[in-house]
């Protein structure tokens, strides 16, 4: 498998763009990781992966979206994101996640990609507007890997997504990805509409045949101003994407993300761990895409380094997360994470204003964490390289109290 793996990496993808892949992403992401790590042991704080959401605007209206994708269309422009990477960079980032809305909206994509070749981007998009042309612009470019979603057969794809022939058109941007020979990936945040279809032997099967690279499962999150409670996935469907995902890993040619899990198979929150936080196309910074609010901003005068550094609202979110539980704090408990924000008087940072009554509308609900079943990564790469770069890095070690470095009184104690 592991030769498979290599094989078609050598020949199904551009070797200037494999290359840049090892050293952007490979050699300087560890990097920054470690120096992530060694941030950790001085008290200080920075996370090495950034997930920037450039464009509220989308072409699609996919069910349960928690993005304003229908209000008037902000972006974060060249000037903005050139500071927030050169400082970043500075810092020692090398990788930057770049999400939306759609991605390929925003007027001024290929000039971010562009002025940074020493960077490494996964843009997140709906494939759509990726044409022949727009894929060699990427190959030429060589730091980006677009990662397409895809929710589901033709018939889910346009319930999903709320227009018509969303699968083909997405298709048809895959294909032309895979043909300029593109590090290509395919997401999908597995509901209950797909799971049957798409977290499946013969669907990974098809992406590989396609020439797809790597594939990424997130778990479908009931929130935001329109959930479907009833998408949302069983403790044992959970179980089984995770079995599905160790196994595929250990026999087939293709990478496969998840990112809530260490290399011993014990959940994490990539939020509480510190490994990332959110920008949204304001420029408001927030822990992660689905927690909604904000303290502080990548528009402020201070240096990004020292922003996040003395974000408060930050620390205790990671903090408050890792001693409530070790999987998602919104699922799990909305009730602190609603505390949190109140007691931080944290801004909605949505156009409806209506995020605090969506977090108090949410019932408490399972998510990743699930300690009776944790099932270790097979793959010996995936586990080395976790071991290295993905796990909890200590932020699950502290004693459990879940109250934050403000008003502590006001807060509810955390009974897992
Ligand atoms: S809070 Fe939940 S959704 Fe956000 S990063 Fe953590 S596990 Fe993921």
């Amino acid at each position: 498998m592991y030769l498979r793996m290599a094989k078609r990496a050598l020949f199904e993808t551009d070797k200037r763009l494999l290359w840049k892949l090892m050293y952007n992403m490979g050699f300087k992401g560890l990097r920054s990781v470690y120096k992530f790590k060694q941030r950790l042991k001085r008290g200080e704080y920075f996370p090495p992966f950034l997930y920037v959401s450039i464009i509220n605007s989308c072409n699609l209206r996919c069910q349960g979206c928690w993005v304003d994708v229908a209000a008037k269309q902000q972006t974060i422009d060249l000037t903005a994101m050139n500071r927030l990477i050169t400082e970043a960079k500075e810092v020692g980032n090398s990788f930057f996640g770049i999400v939306g809305g759609e991605p390929f909206m925003h007027p001024e994509l290929f000039d971010i990609l562009e002025q940074h070749p020493d960077c490494y981007f996964q843009v997140f998009t709906n494939g759509q507007f990726i044409t022949d042309e727009k894929a060699k612009r990427l190959r030429k470019l060589g730091n980006v890997t677009p990662l397409i979603s895809v929710e589901g057969t033709e018939i889910v794809s346009d319930e999903r997504r709320g227009r018509k022939d969303v699968l083909s058109k997405t298709m048809q941007g895959i294909e032309n990805c895979v043909n300029n020979k593109l590090l290509t990936g395919v997401c999908t945040s597995v509901c209950q509409t797909n799971i049957d279809d798409l977290v499946t032997d013969a669907w990974v099967d098809r992406l590989i045949e396609m020439g797809v690279m790597y594939t990424w499962y997130h778990v479908y999150r009931p929130m935001g101003p329109d959930p479907e409670p009833d998408m949302a996935l069983t403790p044992e469907q959970q179980t089984r994407i995770r079995k599905f995902v160790v196994e595929t890993r250990a026999t087939k040619p293709i990478g496969v993300i998840d990112a809530y899990y260490d290399g011993e198979g014990r959940a994490l929150c990539p939020a509480a761990t510190g490994i990332s936080h959110h920008i949204n196309p304001w420029g408001d910074i927030e822990p992660c895409p689905i927690v909604q609010f904000s303290k502080e901003s990548i528009h402020d005068e201070r240096h990004i380094r020292d922003v996040f550094r003395e974000s408060d609202f930050l620390q205790d979110f990671r903090q408050l997360a890792a001693s409530s539980t070790r999987g998602c704090i919104v699922l799990e408990r909305p009730d602190l994470l609603e505390e949190l924000v109140v007691l931080h008087g944290a801004k909605d940072a949505t156009v409806r204003q209506t995020a605090l009554a969506e977090l108090q509308a949410m019932e408490n609900r399972t998510s990743q964490y699930n300690p009776a079943v944790e099932i270790p990564e097979k793959n010996l790469i995936y586990r080395l390289v976790k071991r290295f770069c993905f796990n909890d890095f200590g932020a699950y070690d502290a004693p459990v109290n879940p109250l934050p470095s403000a008003n502590k009184e006001s807060m509810v104690t955390a009974d897992h």
